[in-house]
C-alpha cells in the first residue's frame, strides 16, 4: 500500500494543478451544484446524457485540491460509462474513501481511484473527496438541485 499513498501524492498535486474536464459544458443534459461548507468547496457538475450513457462530464469550481483532483479523476472515470456503472463507481468509492472497504484489492475494483483509499486517514477530507461523486448523483436523480454534505436528505 506504501506504492499508493506515494501515488495518492502525485496524483491529488497533478489534478489539482492540471484538472482535468475543468470548464463549462455546452448543452448540458443535466446538473447539479455541490458544497461542502465544512471545507468551503463548491462545485458544479455538468453532464450529457445520450441513450443511458454519460458522454460528457465537466465541472467548475473552487476548493481545495482534494476536492478539486477529486472531480478531475470522476469526470475521467465516468465519462463513455453507462449510468449505472457510473452509480456503482460512486458506492465503489464511497465505500473505500469511508473505510467500509478493503485497500487490498481497491485498484481491482477503482483503477486509478484507489490513490483516495489514502483519504481514510484525514475523516475531515473525506467531504472534499466525496463532494463531486455527491454532486454528479444529484445530477442524475434530481438535475438542477444544490447538494451540500452537510444536510443528510441532499448527499
Ligand atoms: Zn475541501
Amino acid at each position: 500500500m506504501s506504492d499508493l499513498r506515494d501515488l495518492y501524492q502525485e496524483v491529488i498535486l497533478d489534478h489539482n494543478r492540471r484538472p482535468r474536464n475543468f470548464g463549462p459544458l455546452e448543452a448540458p443534459t443535466a446538473s447539479a451544484d455541490g458544497r461542502n461548507p465544512l471545507c468551503g468547496d463548491e462545485m458544479t457538475v455538468r453532464l450529457r446524457v445520450e441513450d443511458g450513457r454519460i458522454v460528457e462530464a465537466r465541472f467548475e469550481g473552487q476548493g481545495c485540491a482534494i476536492s478539486k483532483a477529486s472531480a478531475s479523476m470522476m469526470t475521467e472515470a465516468v465519462t463513455g460509462k453507462p449510468v449505472d456503472e457510473a452509480r456503482a463507481l460512486f458506492k465503489k468509492f464511497q465505500d473505500l474513501v469511508t473505510g467500509k472497504s478493503e485497500e487490498d484489492d481497491a485498484e481491482e475494483r477503482l483503477g486509478k481511484l484507489a490513490v483516495f483509499s489514502g483519504v481514510r486517514e484525514f475523516p475531515a477530507r473525506v467531504k472534499c473527496a466525496v463532494l463531486a461523486w455527491h454532486t454528479l448523483k444529484a445530477a442524475l436523480d434530481r438535475p438542477g438541485a444544490i447538494i451540500s454534505t452537510e444536510d443528510p436528505s441532499g448527499a
